[in-house]
């Protein structure tokens, strides 16, 4: 029997806006895992002029999750591609029980074993002053707050020097409402999924993003 896969290979879980995004790209930076990030997939598949794209756009900008048949699709095909070998970070996925189940089953068959889910966890007050300020460079990604992480020079990006920000369509106070909404109904009953397998590991997501940083690095021990 083929033995099982070594790398880095964990999934970041916890309420909109608890920074799994941030803190998933700086674990990709440090280490060279792969991030997968299924909003951000969804975001792309949003702008495109299509039936699809116009259906997710509708769906995204309510809140609601995308069907788990999609998701999954989604998931496996990436998982295959071959930056996703040596680990990667799965951040939003599985969003539901049924999502986490089969990604058990497609970690079976590929031999992969888990080395934890982690979850960030942050009070919903807390996150919706996160959200409601949060925008993102539109050259390179990098993201930034009005209040908690503003660029050093007024309107230009520190990383690429861009001048054009924008905020996520979701990120208005309604749909965050109903994104948290969700999150409990549907995302929550993956935490103790995961606790009976012994792969939960939590953090205190509320410091500064490198003092959580620094604590996924040591959770991780990398
Ligand atoms: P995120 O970028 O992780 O905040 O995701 C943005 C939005 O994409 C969510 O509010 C959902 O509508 C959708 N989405 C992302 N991941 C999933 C998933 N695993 N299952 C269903 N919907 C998802």
């Amino acid at each position: 029997m083929e033995d099982v896969k070594k790398g880095l290979f964990v999934v970041f879980t916890g309420a909109p806006g608890c920074g799994k995004g941030t803190q998933a790209r700086i674990l990709k930076e440090k280490t060279g895992i792969a991030h997968l990030s299924t909003g951000e997939m969804l975001r792309q598949y949003a702008e495109k002029d299509t039936p699809l794209g116009r259906e997710l756009k509708a769906l995204l900008d309510r809140g609601e999750f995308a069907t788990d048949e999609m998701i999954i699709e989604m998931v496996k095909s990436r998982i295959m591609e071959p930056d996703c070998a040596q680990g990667f970070i799965l951040d939003g996925f599985p969003r539901t029980l049924p999502q986490a189940e089969v990604l058990e089953g497609i970690l079976a068959e590929k031999r992969i074993k888990l080395n934890c889910v982690l979850e960030i966890q942050v009070p919903d007050e807390i996150i919706m002053e996160r959200i409601l300020g949060r925008y993102s460079c539109m050259k390179c990604g990098a993201g930034y707050h009005d209040k908690f992480q503003k660029p050093k020079v007024y309107g230009v990006c520190d990383y690429c020097g861009g001048t054009e920000f924008s905020r996520r369509k979701d990120d208005n106070r309604e749909t965050v409402q109903n994104r948290l909404i969700n999150y409990r109904l549907l995302t929550y009953p993956t935490i103790p999924f995961f606790e009976k397998q012994g792969l939960l590991k939590t953090v205190d997501g509320t410091g500064t993003i490198e003092a959580v940083s620094k604590k996924i690095a040591e959770i991780l021990k990398i």
